[in-house]
């Protein structure tokens, strides 16, 4: 396929790369100079997008995603899918998907989970939204730069699943670390509160997957001092979009709300920024009630 693609940085690239090993045609663009092997550069995103079978983004927010948007899709073939795989909200995936439907392109909103890691090993999640016919198109993409893609519906709900995903998983990231804290106040040894709890009721990928603990449980960020894996920035970010969401939708979401808070505190008030979410523990340990 000739695909264009728009956003060249930590994620984006290594998906680019992915898609230019498997053989596809690949033109890439992006604000700041990049080099991605295999992709060849384009000078504007126009450039990239004109011609193109599929063209996706991968941007930081909603408001750079409509500006692009907007840049691309009078230039787009008709037909061609526009498949979105940044992080942004509900609402600019809905605006995005419906310009591009009324110029005859085929929309997907398809943010990932699986990370830096997951976009290099081209074993990414893709939560899709969009027509039955767009996402037929484009699975044989998702298939390249990731392991599985869930259909979940029509435009935004791909956003949707994503920021529900994370507002659990911010949440139960916090309440694991709490946990921890508490447990270690009451002279409970971490091992011992991980062999529990990971085989009990309160079990998680927070505590199963990715122990907030070093020298716990599987390897994880806490076992590199807590350099970024999944940065908090990152978590307040997906966090931000679910209070957003929930918002506009009239959702009660004390929780969410609560954990984007504390996230907002640990990054901009305290030492969060640039560390890892899991950082929430050594935020929690050294603290009492007050
Ligand atoms: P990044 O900041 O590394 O990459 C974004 C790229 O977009 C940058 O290279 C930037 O120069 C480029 N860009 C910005 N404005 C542009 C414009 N107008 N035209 C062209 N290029 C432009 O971010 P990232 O980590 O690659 O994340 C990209 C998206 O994926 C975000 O929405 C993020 O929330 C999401 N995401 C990231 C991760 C992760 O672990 N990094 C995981 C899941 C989802």
């Amino acid at each position: 396929m000739k695909i264009g693609f728009i956003g060249l940085g930590n994620m984006g690239a290594p998906m680019a790369a992915n898609l230019a090993k498997a053989g596809h045609n690949v033109t890439g663009y992006d604000m700041a100079t990049v080099t991605v092997d295999g992709v060849s550069n384009a000078r504007t995103a126009k450039e990239a997008a004109e011609g193109a079978d599929v063209v996706i983004t991968m941007l930081p927010n909603g408001d750079i995603l409509r500006a692009v948007a907007a840049q691309i899709i009078p230039v787009m073939r008709k037909g061609a899918v526009l498949l979105d795989c940044s992080t942004v909200d509900v609402e600019s995936a809905r605006a995005v998907a419906s310009d591009a439907e009324t110029a005859g392109l085929l929309p997907l909103d398809a943010p990932v989970s699986g990370g830096i890691g997951g976009a290099a090993a081209g074993t990414l999640t893709f939560m899709v939204g969009g027509s039955d016919e767009a996402y037929t198109t484009a699975l044989p993409l998702f298939e390249t730069m990731g392991q599985k893609s869930v259909h979940c519906g029509p435009s935004g709900n791909g956003q949707a699943a994503k920021i529900c995903n994370n507002m659990i998983l911010g949440v139960t990231m916090i309440a694991t670390c709490e946990a921890f804290a508490l447990a270690d106040k009451l002279g409970l040894d971490r091992q011992a509160m991980f062999d529990v709890v990971s085989t009990s009721s309160g079990y998680s990928w927070s505590m199963n997957a990715y122990c907030p603990a070093p020298g716990i449980g599987p390897k994880s960020p806490a076992d590199n001092d807590y350099i970024p894996g999944f940065a908090a920035e990152l978590m307040l970010k997906d966090l931000r979009l679910s209070q957003q969401a929930a918002d506009a939708s009239d959702a009660d979401t004390p929780l969410g709300q609560q954990a984007t808070e504390l996230y907002r505190r640990f990054v901009e008030d305290e030492d969060g920024a640039g560390r890892d979410f899991s950082a929430m523990l050594p935020r929690f340990e050294k603290r009492g009630r007050g």
